[in-house]
């Protein structure tokens, strides 16, 4: 049964200081609503903000997504990271399309049937876009929840999980499914923060981590991951035309099917793709200064040497993934924000030099 005071409470506070304004709240149907919930993983909203809004000009339904090939929608990604949810979004409009004729399921199973979407995802797309009854349980509603309960295990682990979806189920109430949602993500970004500000709270009566003075040891956590920091040397090649040469990356791993610079362990290792794929032996190197760049949970120095290749015989022997590519057809292509930035930086020397 609903707990009634849970979510009048938090509706209340909603009405007075939710957000209300955000552009997947206007005209919220179930395509808009999961491309906004897909990119609001792992990020936060005043980043994803320009990006959605760009995302449903360039691509305005599923069936315009579907007909686009994935090199534009990665390419309209770059610089919001974790990629494959990209290529799922791209993955699912085409099942939608081919299985469902184009309409976005509105059950929990089919929607979970789709690549990306999980669990709470979909009570999101169902809850946001239909308002319909359904439960959500992002990090921000594990948060809120595991202090409201007191519910100290880490909320990874399956136990803990199960308890967190049952009190999320437990507070749905019975009408207003669109808003209650929105404000119980609103007050897990807004009031109940890592550093929680339960001054602001409507929960100041019956939040137990509150009410013993312990909201600093909820949520339960696991073994910190040490942050690693890892390095690589990256090629790149540059021919006469001053076209550069990039290599479309595998599916999996970090930036999976984008285009990026071959990468070395060893410094040497630039020179045998060189000697090896293309028909020129002649050029001159540079190392240009490391670019660092931060994921979740490491930290990636990427050790750029630039190969300005001599002479015309730099034709590639075989294709093999790689392709050199023009300033112009490098940006329709699906590219890692530090990639761009080092593209960037040498068509503005070019520029500078011709
Ligand atoms: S009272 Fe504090 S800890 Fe409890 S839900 Fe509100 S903000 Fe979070």
């Amino acid at each position: 049964m609903a707990n009634k005071k849970f979510s009048d409470l938090l509706l209340n506070w909603f009405d007075l200081y939710g957000r209300h304004d955000l552009p997947w709240q206007k005209n919220p149907t179930p395509y808009r609503v999961w491309v906004s919930e897909i990119m609001l993983q792992q990020t936060q909203v005043q980043t994803v903000i320009p990006f959605f809004t760009n995302f449903v000009r360039l691509f305005p339904s599923i069936k315009v997504l579907s007909e686009k090939n994935l090199d534009e929608v990665l390419n309209s990604w770059s610089g919001l990271g974790y990629y494959s949810r990209a290529r799922n979004l791209h993955k699912a409009a085409r099942m939608i399309e081919e299985k469902y004729g184009g309409v976005m399921p509105t059950t929990t199973e089919e929607l979970m049937g789709l690549p990306g979407i999980g669990k709470s995802t979909a009570g999101a797309i169902i809850a946001l876009a239909l308002n319909r009854p359904a439960a959500i349980l992002d990090a921000n509603v594990k948060r809120v929840l595991s202090r409201y309960h007191a519910i100290k295990a880490k909320p990874e682990t399956a136990r803990t999980k199960k308890q967190l979806w049952a009190n999320a189920e437990m507070h749905v109430p019975t009408s207003r499914h669109r808003e209650y949602t929105q404000a119980l993500m609103d007050l897990g970004a807004m009031v109940c923060k890592k550093d929680p500000i339960c001054s602001r709270c409507p929960y100041t009566n019956s939040c137990a981590a509150y009410l013993s003075n312990s909201t600093r040891i909820f949520p339960g956590s696991g073994k910190k991951k040490s942050s690693k920091t890892k390095s690589t040397y990256i090629a790149i090649i540059r021919n006469r035309k001053r076209e550069i040469l990039l290599e479309r990356r595998p599916e999996s791993g970090i930036w999976g099917g984008l285009w990026s610079f071959p990468e070395f362990d060893e410094k040497n290792g630039a020179e045998t793709i060189i000697l090896n794929v293309m028909d020129s032996a002649n050029y001159y190197c540079e190392q240009l200064p490391p670019k660092h760049h931060h994921f979740t949970h490491f930290k990636l120095i990427l050790k750029p040497l630039l190969f300005t290749l001599i002479g015309d015989n730099s034709r590639l022997l075989e294709n093999d993934g790689r392709m050199f590519f023009q300033k112009k057809s490098a940006k329709t292509i699906g590219t890692p924000k530090p990639v761009v930035d080092l593209l960037n930086d040498l068509w503005r020397k070019n520029k500078e030099n011709s």
